[in-house]
């Protein structure tokens, strides 16, 4: 599998780490213990088209936003994760 970095190109697979879900949002100040846990533990177990976090350690250091087919392994989409050098694009 290989993966287009919005800043370094195409590049292998062993250049970046999954970071799981991207789906989950972190909870505000004032959120229930139910809120944290279901933060914290739950995940959906997507057959199929699902938003992935990527970290490009061995290129850039983004923190990339990944749509991926977990049943195909095929990539429809890659962005840089929110506030992670999105500004860079293009730049
Ligand atoms: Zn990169």
């Amino acid at each position: 599998m290989r993966i287009v970095c919005p800043f370094c190109g195409e590049r292998e697979l062993g250049e970046f780490t999954y970071l799981g879900d991207a789906k989950p949002v972190r909870p505000t100040a004032g959120a229930s213990e139910d809120e944290v846990f279901d933060y914290v533990y739950l995940r959906d177990n997507i057959a199929g088209v699902m938003s992935e976090n990527w970290y490009h350690g061995g290129g850039c250091r983004a923190w990339l936003k990944v749509t991926r087919n977990t049943l195909t392994h095929e990539i429809s989409a890659v962005e840089p994760a929110a506030g992670a050098g999105a500004a860079k694009v293009g730049a």
